[in-house]
């Protein structure tokens, strides 16, 4: 093998749980990821997915509850000296400078004081915060602290550079700029990086800048697919190549629509993974329908679905999650099309709406499972935290806290259920809904 194609990294059936006893659940399932030198890979994935949890493990900030971590080969102990990430939000001194916070990081290498100054005015200058040396991090909007982080992570000149979301938190411009100038000093080969692990859940990010995007989902978070990005740098958005990785990625994000049944899945308490509800609002998905209702023959590629209603990517594939599992549109090939039900939904009166909604909400086995305690509950009516714990068993506490909002919100339209905030209770609806 020539060093070029050695593998740098190498994680082996990676498992990670967390919390204890009941709480106890996966966050990261047999993960088996190679990375070899010159590689670029973009790990992609819905919040959640433990995308973050990967990186941690991967620079020995966190050993994994099982598998294995090599580095170069060998079984990575503690924290790996090779690996430098940079965060969503850097956390920087704040008693320190910009120049002093990069400083720290030069002098933490054995950097001799005399090289230390310029070598930091200089990483600084590569990413456009010259003039900001002597400022303070509170001094700075959240974009310039991410530079200086950036700089920092440079000036460890770290073999596998790990990126958390770095683009994330930053303002489209200075996010665009500083995507740019991480391409430039990479494929100039002007940095010793010899490969770059992005975590990103932006799709067009993904495809602008890696080479190899390894496709995660959640529940538990695992790797599902690869998809190798093929142009060469600097690429064109709009260039046929672009567009067509970005709709495979969208393919294979979207999945495929499967029979009823295995959408549906199973409810809390029942064999099988249960359906988790995706977390969106019923007037967002109400505008989904209605604008492919519009379009020729009720259906659209995802992508420009993205870009038309200006929504991002995860959430859109949430709402695209919601309408499938309720029925209202298809996906396949990276295309969304609404289903006859689908199209009346779009096409029906407020009430009507509501009706068709709460009939299909009602064969939601999350739902279902709700309805049916909550039938066989005194007076019919259930303690909010009750809900809770129940479904504490069957998610992690903040997704249970998710799915429970989410199932108020729907079950409030459809009317089959309501909430009482003040004394935190769910009750059934006592008038039938119009879906009863
Ligand atoms: P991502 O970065 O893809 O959003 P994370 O790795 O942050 O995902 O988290 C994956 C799952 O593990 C989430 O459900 C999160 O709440 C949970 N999690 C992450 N870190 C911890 C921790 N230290 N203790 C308990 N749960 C955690
Ligand atoms: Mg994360």
């Amino acid at each position: 093998m020539s060093p070029e194609n050695e593998k740098l990294l190498d994680l082996r059936q990676v498992s990670q749980t967390y919390g204890q006893g009941e709480r106890r659940f996966t966050a990261v399932e047999k993960v088996n990821l190679a990375l070899a030198a010159g590689e670029f890979v973009a790990l992609l994935g819905p919040s959640g997915c433990g995308k973050s949890t990967l990186l941690r493990i991967i620079a020995g900030l966190q050993f994994p509850t099982e598998g294995q971590v090599l580095y170069r080969g060998q079984p990575l102990q503690g924290v790996n000296p090779h690996a430098a990430i940079v965060f969503q939000t850097f956390a920087l001194f704040p008693w320190l400078t910009v120049l002093e916070n990069v400083e720290v990081a030069l002098k933490a290498r054995g950097i001799s004081a005399a090289l230390r100054g310029p070598r930091a005015v200089d990483l600084l200058d590569r990413v456009g915060l010259d003039g900001f040396e002597s400022a303070y991090p509170r001094e700075l909007s959240g974009g310039m602290r991410q530079k200086v982080g950036f700089a920092r992570a440079m000036a460890v000149e770290p073999e596998l550079l790990c990126l958390d979301e770095p683009f994330s938190a930053l303002d489209v411009l200075s996010a665009e700029a500083l995507r740019g100038e991480l391409l430039e000093l990479w494929t100039s080969g002007s940095i010793p990086t010899q490969a770059i692990l992005m975590v990103t859940h932006n799709i067009e990010e993904a495809v602008f800048m890696a080479d190899r995007i390894v496709v995660m989902d959640k529940g538990p978070g695992r790797v599902v697919s690869q998809v190798k990005v093929e142009i060469p740098h600097p690429r064109n958005r709009k260039s046929a190549a672009f567009l067509a990785t970005i709709d495979r990625v969208y393919a294979t994000l979207a999945g495929q629509t499967e029979a009823e049944s295995v959408e549906l899945g199973t409810a809390p308490g029942e064999p099988g993974r249960t359906r988790a509800l995706p977390a969106v609002d019923i007037n967002d998905l109400a505008g989904l329908l209605e604008r492919l209702d519009e379009l020729p023959n009720d259906r659209a590629d995802i992508y420009r679905l993205t870009q038309d209603l200006q929504v991002d990517s995860s959430h859109l594939l949430s709402l695209i999650e919601a309408a499938e599992l309720l029925g209202f549109a298809t996906v396949a090939q990276g295309d969304i099309s609404l289903t006859s039900l689908g199209e009346t939904f779009a096409e029906a009166s407020i009430l009507g709406r509501k009706a068709i909604f709460a009939a299909r909400l009602r064969r939601v086995p999350l739902f279902k499972w709700l309805l049916s305690l909550l039938k066989a509950a005194h007076q019919q009516q259930l303690d909010y935290g009750v809900v809770q714990m129940a479904l504490e068993l069957e998610f992690p506490r903040d997704e249970a806290e998710r799915q429970l909002e989410t199932a108020t919100q729907w079950g409030r339209y459809a009317e089959v259920l309501t909430y009482d905030d003040s004394d935190e209770m769910f009750y059934l609806e006592s008038v039938a809904g119009p879906g009863a």
